[in-house]
């Protein structure tokens, strides 16, 4: 089979299709005929050597896998021959303390697709057929690989972490993502009043189309003194972030009193300065965010499917074209996801 994959860490310019053997299922797993792969920021931090993972090369990219069952090894009962399938990004021991308190993402011995596996972006792919998620019917291929880690990150920082209430106003930073389009969408629908950011007034534009109320361009206006002009300098209940640096900033001063921070990603600043006394004097509070569970991955697939939110495909690349597919991304003029089919 082809498969995309790098040899070293690097640019865009490391990919490369490969022709590799076929994997075939050992006891327990599945193989996938992949229909649809999405490309997240992890894949680049992994691939230029920045994840803080341990990574053996070659690497073949790609946690967000849409397919078909091709084969199961023995002792698979639960899934046959052409079941469509999503397969969550990891595999937990089911046995420490947090697994069996329902925090699977917190597992002592987390297995991530693409790190201790070989990843999606290739024709077949291989994983324990206990970590396959059905897909309801009303879902297409694309739009359900745009789901799990754009709505289950959303949905598992807004509603399980920050505890997000309806009626509460809510500031999305660079709405212009995968999860920033997701958050937006998610905060509407559950009755809050969105303020989104991001580096342009088309990025704007499509996220008013998704519930955002108030849009500000952060590369020409002053984000917190916005945010406290818009809200009569109350500040709003929760802030989602999910970028780092400057960004992390404008999310600590943009919240009022009460007010909590939920993040889960520093790409933009891994590290950054805040000044403590108007934190504690306003009582506020930063929450740490760290993937999602099956259960809210499916809660959400059930969400697009009935059509309450959308998933936003930027666009589609064949295989061939995965390493044009990632330096879209990395250019950042995209709008939601970007999704390889390598089956086409
Ligand atoms: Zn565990």
């Amino acid at each position: 089979m082809r498969a995309l994959r790098f040899h070293q860490f690097g640019g865009t310019d490391v990919l490369r299709i490969d022709e590799v053997p076929d994997p075939q299922p050992g006891p327990g797993e599945v193989v996938l005929r992949v229909t649809a792969a999405a490309l997240n920021h992890l894949d680049v931090d992994i691939r230029s050597g920045l994840s803080r993972f341990p990574v053996p090369l070659p690497h073949t990219p790609g946690f967000e896998v849409v397919g078909r069952v091709a084969a199961v090894g023995d002792g698979v009962t639960d899934w046959s021959v052409g079941d469509r399938a999503l397969c969550f990004f990891a595999s937990s021991c089911r046995r420490c303390r947090w697994c069996r308190s329902g925090h699977e993402a917190l597992c002592d011995e987390l297995q991530f697709v693409s790190i201790a596996i070989p990843g999606g972006m290739s024709e077949l792919f291989r994983c324990p057929a206990d970590q396959l998620l059905p897909l309801p019917d009303a879902l297409d291929d694309v739009s359900a690989a745009a789901v799990m880690a754009a709505f289950g990150t959303s949905y598992h920082m807004l509603f399980t972490r920050a505890g997000l209430r309806a009626g509460e106003r809510v500031l999305v930073t660079s709405v212009g993502s995968g999860i920033g389009s997701a958050a937006i969408q998610l905060a509407s629908w559950a009755g809050a009043e969105v303020i989104g950011t991001a580096s342009s007034q088309d990025k704007l534009d499509r996220a008013r189309t998704l519930g955002m109320t108030h849009g500000i361009d952060y590369t020409t206006t002053d984000v917190v003194a916005e945010v406290l002009r818009l809200t009569d300098g109350a500040g709003v209940d929760l802030a989602y972030e999910h970028v780092g640096g400057e960004r992390f900033a404008e999310a600590i001063g943009s919240v009022g009193k009460n007010g909590r921070v939920v993040t889960c990603g520093g790409h933009a600043g891994e590290v950054v300065d805040f000044d403590i006394v108007p934190f504690f004097r306003s009582q506020k509070t930063v929450i740490g965010s760290f993937c999602y569970s099956r259960d809210e991955v499916l809660a959400c697939l059930d969400l697009a499917a009935r059509g309450l939110v959308t998933p936003q495909v930027h666009a589609t690349f064949p295989l061939a074209e995965a390493p044009a597919a990632y330096a879209l991304m990395e250019r950042r003029g995209h709008f939601g996801k970007i999704v390889v089919t390598p089956a086409t």
